[in-house]
């Protein structure tokens, strides 16, 4: 094993869960790995300065100002409770109402086309029409006016 697989044992070997041919390399490697012996090292330091940290002392009163945090944050967060109810409701009120158009526009059936295709064949097979009005030259205002007038 190199340096590296060994270095990811460490934490293993430190805890004793390292297996019996694991901890003689490790053991081996940490008198000539100046880096893996520092780590091991630090380790220890960190932990005997964890152990002298339980004797500290919390000020007076500490426990109760983290309750009462506690409390006013969860009465600033419920003063919003209701208005963010509302929210959702609302938001999901509109989600089914655009549900439900969008189904009953499916369902029910699109109003017929009013076609006039009828209407335009019509003049197309009145050959007539077109031909009297191509054979004056133009319809003037007057025309217009009087066809206005007359209706
Ligand atoms: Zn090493």
């Amino acid at each position: 094993m190199n340096h590296h697989e060994l270095r990811e044992l460490l934490s293993a070997y430190r805890d004793g869960e390292a297996a019996k041919n694991e901890r003689s390399l490790l053991e081996e490697h940490l008198v000539h790995c100046e880096e893996c012996a520092r780590l091991m090292h630090g380790w220890a330091e960190l932990g005997s300065k964890m152990k002298s940290i339980e004797g500290v002392q919390l000020p007076v009163g500490f426990s109760r100002r983290v309750l009462n945090n506690i409390r006013q944050e969860e009465e600033d967060t419920s003063f919003w409770m209701p208005v963010e109810a509302l929210a959702r409701k609302t938001v999901l009120g509109l989600s089914m109402a655009v549900i439900l158009l969008v189904v009953f526009m499916l369902v029910t059936e699109p109003a017929q086309p009013v076609i006039i295709e009828s209407y335009l064949s019509g003049e197309v097979q009145d050959g007539n029409a077109p031909s009297s009005l191509l054979q004056r030259e133009s319809i003037s205002k007057d025309d217009v006016l009087l066809a206005v007038m007359t209706k």
